[in-house]
């Protein structure tokens, strides 16, 4: 999808701060956090969000990189949310993970 941001980003024709990646997912800081830690956890190619079919295994393996970059930082305690489509808050029709974790305070939903 050539006019999705997060697919530029996931080609580096938008920069990001990229804090891990692998063959096939990226994640990078929001541009604006809502939590002192708030990571993006995306595919690399281009899917809708949840409700798009076969959503289910790309989901976990969101969940599996969001994993790893806890481990890799020492991130004891976070969270981890969908926003699926306009109605659910979803902005950017590209499925990402938000991964938001609370540096020294507590993230109460
Ligand atoms: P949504 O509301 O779609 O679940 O979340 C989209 C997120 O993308 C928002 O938290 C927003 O701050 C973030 N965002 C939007 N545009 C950019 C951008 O160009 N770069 C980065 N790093 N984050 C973005
Ligand atoms: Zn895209």
């Amino acid at each position: 999808m050539t006019d999705c941001i997060f697919c530029k980003i996931a080609q580096n024709s938008l920069p990001s701060e990229i804090v891990f990646e692998n063959e096939n997912f990226l994640a990078f800081k929001d541009i604006f956090p809502r939590a002192p830690i708030h990571y993006l956890i995306i595919p690399k190619n281009h899917i809708e969000s949840i409700a798009s079919d076969n959503s289910e295994e790309i989901a976990g393996e969101l969940i599996r990189a969001a994993k790893k970059i806890a481990e890799d930082k020492k991130i004891s305690g976070y969270k981890l949310v969908f926003n699926v489509g306009e109605a659910g808050g979803q902005i950017v029709p590209h499925l990402h993970l938000h991964f938001l974790a609370g540096g020294d305070s507590e993230l109460k939903i």
